[in-house]
């Protein structure tokens, strides 16, 4: 691979070709200051690949016997931009497949991280509600499913998603039952609609909730 690519330009100027005088010229090579069209100077059979993807890019070049730059002249800040690159068009191919058996491969990737994750999700749920009946043996088995589902719930930072949670800490399971309980078995809500101060609510129901688990504890 050449270090100094071939440029080829896109002219601001109408140009034509200094040999087969073909023109205006969209895109030109400059030979002893004399513009050749693509053809003349040997590229005709080069592909443009626009800038943009990096990756793309590169294992195009990479993979291109013969490839040019190509640059367009910015008047306002007075230098040559990179536009894109000319490759030889089964390079480009080659460089596609690749690009997309990367993106497969780590599609698969998240999808094999995604089932994991679930499958773990489904253990802990499980865990979380067999341990809320151990303590609360009481409490009905679907609602013990609920309230882990709901504590579980990824994202949520609710106590499923802390280290204390997910090692089925005694204090976090209650503190999830409880908050449960609040939410289901009190007017804690209708309290809070009412615009009862959330701190006052919480005492004023207080009583109701530990009423619960303690039926919920025999
Ligand atoms: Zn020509």
């Amino acid at each position: 691979m050449s270090s100094c690519p071939l440029v080829v330009i896109e002219p601001l100027k109408r140009r034509h070709c200094a040999e087969c005088r073909g023109g205006p010229l969209a895109r030109l090579v400059l030979e002893f200051h004399a513009p050749l069209c693509l053809d003349c100077a040997d590229l005709g059979h080069l592909v443009y690949l626009a800038r943009g993807d990096a990756a793309l890019t590169r294992r195009a070049r990479e993979a291109s016997g013969l490839w040019a730059v190509v640059v367009r002249h910015n008047r306002r800040r007075t230098r040559y931009e990179r536009q894109g690159i000319l490759v030889e068009e089964a390079a480009l191919a080659r460089a596609e497949a690749a690009c997309l058996a990367d993106a497969e491969a780590r599609a698969r990737r998240r999808a094999r991280d995604a089932a994991r994750r679930a499958a773990e999700d489904v253990r802990f749920r499980a865990a979380l509600a067999d341990e809320i009946l151990r303590l609360f043996p009481g409490c009905p088995p679907e609602r013990a499913s609920g309230i882990a589902a709901h504590a579980a719930e990824r994202g949520s930072g609710r106590v499923g998603r802390t280290a204390a949670g997910r090692a089925l800490d005694q204090g976090a399971v209650t503190a999830a039952v409880r908050a449960s309980v609040r939410h289901v078995d009190t007017e804690y809500d209708a309290l809070l609609m009412r615009g009862v101060p959330r701190r006052q609510a919480r005492t004023r129901v207080a009583p109701a909730i530990e009423a619960v688990l303690e039926a919920w504890r025999r």
